[in-house]
């Protein structure tokens, strides 16, 4: 259950709310966000929703029976909109484009990149500063001055920034820098660190676990938005599964499945979800047919060069043409009624 309060309920109001909900056999836990208070009510039994709906400081109040809530579409039907400012947004019925490459590797990249996503009216700038690998001795990344670097360039460019946070010690330095922490697919469920990122006023995108499954990323949402944050992005990203053609499977079947179990936007990453750069484009305007509201994925000048995840990276010519034809499919999406 969800109780939506309003948002001058007294705390005697409140006290005796919640009273009444322990009497019925729920536990509550209070949520504050940027955009609303709740009480989320965990218990099985069946009870007469009259008694609680006619307390006072009451906004609204719904039955969910997923075992995630606040991310669920039974008691928000209306579409999330992520904000990041200057009219950029991440919503339903918009496509957005992030691209940029695996890793931040120096100024002159982040330079050239910028260019091109300028070229390509493209306003989201994705690359990783701290990055996981799975050798201890690959590149990891420049870490915080490099994403200083990238801001700064960023800033005057107008570009927002989506790069990922590992660990909750990041979160703080980070903040100042990113308009959208990236949590990767090793980190889906690393709880303490969805918990901190609750605590934070700025866009989480959360990545599916590299074999979680759909239930399971939507969980992992539920931790940021019951912490208190509701500015939540869901991406689909692959999964592993026993196909070893491809890097992971890209389950665009988790696109419609998402949108209809949750308010939030879901966007598709076919870069590393095939992860073999030839097909990312067919990939990423699958994602958009699949109903999407938005495609991440890699480009660099000279992807032989990257030093990371250059095999699935395109270069500027290849980003250029998929940049364009992701908005052509969507506006084709967008005249099928079905989508
Ligand atoms: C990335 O975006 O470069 C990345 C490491 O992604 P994932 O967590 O999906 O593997
Ligand atoms: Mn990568």
């Amino acid at each position: 259950m969800i109780i939506q309060l309003k948002q001058d309920i007294s705390d005697a109001q409140k006290d005796s709310l919640i009273a009444e909900v322990n009497q019925i056999g729920y536990k509550i836990t209070e949520v504050k966000t940027q955009l609303g208070d709740y009480l989320v009510g965990i218990g099985k039994k069946d009870f007469d929703i009259r008694r609680i709906g006619k307390k006072e400081g009451i906004e609204d109040i719904h039955i969910v029976s997923d075992e995630y809530k606040l991310v669920s579409k039974k008691w928000k039907v209306k579409p999330t909109s992520i904000d990041l400012g200057d009219g950029i947004y991440i919503k339903d019925g918009d496509m957005a484009v992030i691209a940029g490459p695996c890793s931040i590797e120096s100024e002159e990249q982040i330079r050239k990149v910028i260019a091109h996503l300028k070229e390509n009216n493209i306003k989201m700038m994705r690359g990783g500063v701290f990055k996981p690998r799975s050798s201890p001795y690959a590149f990891r990344g420049l870490g915080i001055d490099g994403l200083k670097l990238w801001y700064d360039l960023a800033q005057e460019a107008g570009i927002k920034i989506v790069t990922e946070v590992m660990q909750v010690s990041q979160i703080e330095e980070m903040y100042p820098y990113v308009d959208i922490y990236q949590v990767g697919a090793r980190n889906t469920q690393n709880f303490n660190l969805l918990d901190e990122l609750g605590k934070v006023d700025k866009a989480v995108m959360i990545k599916r676990g590299i074999s979680g499954t759909i239930e399971e990323l939507l969980q992992s949402a539920e931790y940021v938005f019951s912490g208190g944050n509701e500015k939540l992005i869901l991406c689909e990203r692959g999964i592993r599964t026993y196909e070893r053609a491809s890097r992971n499977t890209l389950d665009l079947n988790a696109v419609p499945i998402l949108k209809a179990k949750s308010h939030l936007p879901v966007i598709v990453d076919p870069s590393h979800g095939i992860g073999i750069r030839a097909y990312v484009p067919q990939m990423a305007l699958s994602g958009v047919m699949s109903g999407a509201d938005g495609i991440i994925y890699e480009t660099h000048e000279i992807p032989e060069k990257a030093y990371s995840d250059g095999q699935q990276t395109l270069d500027f010519a290849q980003s250029s043409l998929l940049a364009e034809q992701i908005r052509k499919t969507f506006a084709l999406r967008k005249t099928f009624a079905l989508l």
